[in-house]
């Protein structure tokens, strides 16, 4: 026990506010939302919802988690909402981790996550990957972790993790095994259908990414409904605001055509951005996601002579993975959002200008 002289947890004392830089760059490729916008059916909603202000919003977003069920082919009770696929990750760790107990995950991958392990109380552990981007499962399980997590496609690499792999961990874990899918929509591969059999595994999804939805704050999980309940326990109620379920609701009952061609258009300008930046002797990693990992031994010097153009990209440094161009790179790179065409040319453009520059 601390004495009470010590207000503040020593457990956040070492945790420091995410804070990204958003001074205002006019192309933003710094976060993987979607560079098209957003569907119109949720933009129509905004404007003229009617959702009274003065009532709470429904209270587990029942209406939108139906929806949602029928988008994914699972029933409502498989279903958890939240502010955010943010929120569910952290409910779900409150909700499956003890005090002091383990989540492991392989290195580098979404850093909120051991964030909201540490601030729930949970020790956290990390393997490398395999330069590949295979996960070692024996190294991910070793010390029996209450908590496994996955991101795949991965951030921030952008590597798919292989279904045969998550289908062993799944198998082998005897925790809970927390499956990101953030970036699902542009893989087109998913571990969904293996919730059914599987008691163990939550699979998380969000309207951030694919969906244009950002800014509302939306997040999902799809699990068996006895680990469903008990996200919602933690997560607590009237978490999504009536405005946002709305929004929501409107997009995914009619925009599912809309998001499926912008994924595609991610898609096409994310492998055409890859032929470009390897016919320019860069060395990306492989995506399978929005986003486009470029090990760069010089990156904050390059993401600072891109933000000179107004362009934002997002720095990594000290990368631990042994990849040969992440190595190469001694661990820094940008990750590089992928948006429509003329956002990439001017990303190119901004690029060749800095190596000129630098030769
Ligand atoms: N998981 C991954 C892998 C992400 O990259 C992000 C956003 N950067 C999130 C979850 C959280 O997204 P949101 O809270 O907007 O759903």
């Amino acid at each position: 026990m601390r004495d009470r002289t010590e207000l503040t947890r020593p457990a956040f004392a070492g945790i420091a506010s995410y804070r990204p830089d958003d001074s205002g760059a006019s192309i933003d490729l710094s976060d993987n939302t979607n560079r098209w916008g957003s569907p119109p059916a949720a933009i129509r909603e905004l404007q003229q919802t009617n959702a009274s202000l003065a009532r709470y919003p429904n209270c587990y977003s029942a209406p939108l988690r139906a929806l949602l069920a029928d988008y994914i082919g699972v029933d409502a009770a498989n279903i958890i909402v939240g502010a955010g696929s943010d929120d569910v990750l952290d409910a779900a760790i409150r909700a499956f981790g003890d005090h002091g107990e383990l989540l492991s995950f392989a290195r580098p991958s979404f850093q909120m996550v051991p964030v909201f392990a540490r601030m729930n109380g949970l020790r956290v552990a990390s393997t490398s990957f395999a330069a590949n981007g295979d996960i070692d499962v024996d190294a991910l399980l070793v010390d029996d972790p209450s908590i496994a997590y996955v991101c795949s496609p991965n951030n921030p690499t952008g590597l798919p993790i292989p279904r045969t792999t998550l289908e062993r961990i799944v198998e082998r874990a005897r925790g809970i095994v927390l499956v990101d899918e953030a970036y699902a929509e542009f893989a087109g591969t998913s571990v969904i259908d293996l919730v059914a059999r599987s008691p163990r595994l939550v699979v998380v999804r969000t309207l951030s990414k694919a969906w244009g939805l950002a800014g509302l704050r939306v997040g999902y999980g799809i699990a068996q409904p006895s680990l469903v309940s008990e996200i919602e326990k933690s997560r607590g109620p009237f978490t999504v605001s009536a405005p946002s379920e709305r929004c929501a609701a409107a997009a995914v009952a009619e925009d599912r055509a809309w998001m499926r061609a912008r994924a595609a258009a991610a898609v096409e300008s994310r492998d055409r951005l890859l032929d470009a930046l390897r016919a320019r002797d860069y060395a990306p990693l492989d995506s399978a996601a929005n986003f486009v990992l470029l090990p760069l031994l010089a990156a904050r010097a390059a993401a600072a002579a891109l933000r000179a153009r107004g362009i934002a990209v997002r720095v990594f440094e000290s990368l631990d993975m042994p990849n040969p161009a992440i190595l190469g790179a001694g661990g820094s790179a940008l990750r590089i959002s992928v948006g429509p065409w003329p956002e990439m040319h001017a990303l190119l453009e901004g690029l060749d200008a800095w190596r000129a520059a630098c030769a």
